[in-house]
């Protein structure tokens, strides 16, 4: 989970969203998460992922978060660097999202995915 100084939250245009220099003065910044709090994040997706039997989104979901990546100031190589997770397999699993909401939300529904 991403900590942000002063809120837990963000609300942005959709300017906002795709330009980041367009992004407030007030806005907070995101604050990478810790090593052991990623490390447990990760572990926690895991055990989701098995537990919904392996489900994962479908392609043109998946290269739609990609692409958000792919854009993206906080990507360094294949690894976010608010979340620390390889975007590449995060952006298959339907219960997860993006630490700063770039990514479409997952029809509640369907996070069990196909
Ligand atoms: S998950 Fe979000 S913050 Fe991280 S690289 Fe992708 S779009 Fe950027």
């Amino acid at each position: 989970m991403i900590q942000y100084k002063g809120q837990s939250s963000i609300s942005r245009s959709d300017e906002e969203r795709i330009d980041p220099a367009a992004q407030s003065e007030d806005m907070p910044t995101p604050v990478p998460s810790s090593l052991p709090h990623a490390a447990a994040a990760f572990a926690a997706s895991l055990a989701r992922f098995v537990a919904s039997g392996f489900k994962t989104v479908d392609g043109p979901l998946h290269e739609l978060r990609m692409g958000h990546c792919r854009a993206c100031e906080f990507l360094r190589g294949s690894q976010c660097s608010l979340c620390r997770c390889l975007v590449a397999k995060k952006a298959w699993l339907p219960h997860e999202d993006c630490p700063v909401g770039r990514w479409e939300s997952y029809p509640r529904a369907e996070q069990g995915g196909k």
